[in-house]
């Protein structure tokens, strides 16, 4: 079955569909961490749906949520109609948010993907400020509709001004530490400010508190509150993508905890549907500006998304994952940093919480002005596979493709955590060999 289903679908399916070809896994059962292929090989999941099973694989609250809606005789398909299982879901969303926003914020279901709900973001900074451009950062993923794309790092061909974001180990500005964020966030309000420059002010500016395709490069919490002050000194709406780093994967609930910012928009996805696909946004009341009917779409109603969501952040909050996945993450963090001890050619290694990645260098290249080695995005290949040959799933990213990338359920146990890290040293040490 394995080798058939392989074979049909990479006939049929666009190449374009880049994870079947990294990963030729063809997984018929999943738990927790664990998913089985149909040749019966089981593999530790560190890819998570890029992050969306903050609870693994069928975890039984999300599984009895879903089943609970499916036994009621409840309608799966409403259009967005308010139903009972979505006053539940908003509910328990607005019990996690930062007060500004749980008592005065908006909520817009924009459905099914982070895209969408990236798109619904700057749409709505539009109307509401009658402006047009948007700020987005060098490196950043926000989705792969047009506007998302252009709002993201590789794009080309794009009207959306780019800001250059804090980025240690390959510092655009050749100093890395806290003069490189210094001098990153000195770019972009002297961009704001310079109205000769022909950048008339946006309509928006939109940022990952921790980039993950990007190459999983949290922002100091420092960069970020200036960030927050030089936009709100502009009118300037602040759009947050939490996509990737929202309920608890980084640590906090929400990343932006962290720096305590609170932005304009939250861009919300992956986890907050237990692994069922829903995206919202959820705004400051005052940008409201949309008339009825301004923003539409069949799919903005998933009963189920909501009831898995709903039990995933109930689930996530009372069991305290958020710091669970703080404390795992730092101590899987100190191992990886052992790791790089004895690897010269693991660059650099980094993370918040269960967002965790290792920079993939060649030891033997020239140094770059910031001290960096050049990436090695054939050797992080190479190391990829060898995961996989030892049963581990890992994605990689960043601006080369040389960063190897964990995002594990933040319900791993401490063995769990040890057992990923033992295939990854053993993948390394054998990619290089
Ligand atoms: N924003 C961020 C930060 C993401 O990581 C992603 C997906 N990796 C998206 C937006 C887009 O989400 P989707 O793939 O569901 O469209």
């Amino acid at each position: 079955a394995h080798e058939g289903i392989l074979r049909r679908q990479s006939l049929r399916e666009s190449a374009a569909r880049t994870y079947a070809r990294s990963l030729p896994i063809v997984p018929v059962r999943a738990r927790g961490l664990t998913i089985e292929g149909a040749d019966g090989r089981r593999y530790l999941d560190c890819l998570s749906g890029a992050g969306t099973l903050a609870l693994g694989h069928n975890h039984p609250v999300v599984l009895e949520a879903i089943r609970t809606v499916l036994d009621s005789g409840a309608p799966l398909h409403v259009l967005d109609l308010a139903t009972p299982v979505k006053d539940a879901f908003t509910t328990e969303l607005f019990a996690t948010l930062p007060r500004e926003l749980a008592e005065k914020g908006r909520i817009q279901f924009c459905g099914p993907a982070g895209t969408d709900a990236v798109e619904a973001a700057f749409k709505l900074v539009r109307t509401a400020t009658g402006r047009d451009g948007l700020m987005a950062f060098s490196g950043a993923y926000h989705g792969m509709t047009a506007e998302a794309l252009a709002a993201s790092g590789g794009a080309r061909h794009t009207s959306v001004a780019r800001l250059p974001y804090p980025y240690d180990y390959r510092c655009p500005f050749g100093t890395g530490g806290e003069r490189g964020a210094e001098l990153a966030a000195r770019w972009t309000q002297n961009l704001l400010d310079d109205h000769k420059s022909g950048v008339p002010r946006p309509a928006g500016m939109i940022l990952e508190p921790v980039q993950g395709e990007g190459g999983v490069i949290p922002a100091p919490d420092g960069w970020l509150r200036q960030m927050r002050e030089l936009t709100a000194a502009r009118q300037i709406p602040l759009i947050v993508d939490e996509v990737q780093t929202g309920v608890g994967r980084t640590g906090t609930f929400w990343a932006i905890e962290h720096s305590g910012i609170v932005p304009d928009v939250l861009v919300l996805s992956k986890a907050i549907g237990g692994s069922l696909p829903l995206a919202v946004i959820v705004y400051r009341e005052e940008l409201d500006a949309w008339q009825p009917g301004a923003h539409a779409g069949t799919f903005r109603g998933n009963q189920l998304a909501m009831a898995a969501g709903r039990a995933t952040l109930a689930h996530v909050r009372a069991n305290g994952l958020a710091e669970r996945a703080g404390e795992l993450g730092a101590r899987m963090l100190d191992r990886l940093r052992a790791l790089a001890g004895t690897h010269d050619c693991i660059g650099d290694v980094r993370g918040r919480g269960l967002m965790l990645g290792l920079e993939l260098v060649d030891p033997g290249g020239d140094l770059e002005p910031g001290g960096a080695r050049p990436a090695a995005p054939h050797l992080a290949a190479a190391v990829q596979q060898a995961c996989l040959d030892r049963g581990l799933i890992v994605e990689l990213g960043g601006r080369h493709s040389a960063v190897v990338r964990l995002l594990p359920p933040l319900t791993i146990t401490d063995e769990q955590a040890d057992a990923i890290l033992d295939r990854l040293a053993d993948a390394i040490t054998a990619a290089v060999r």
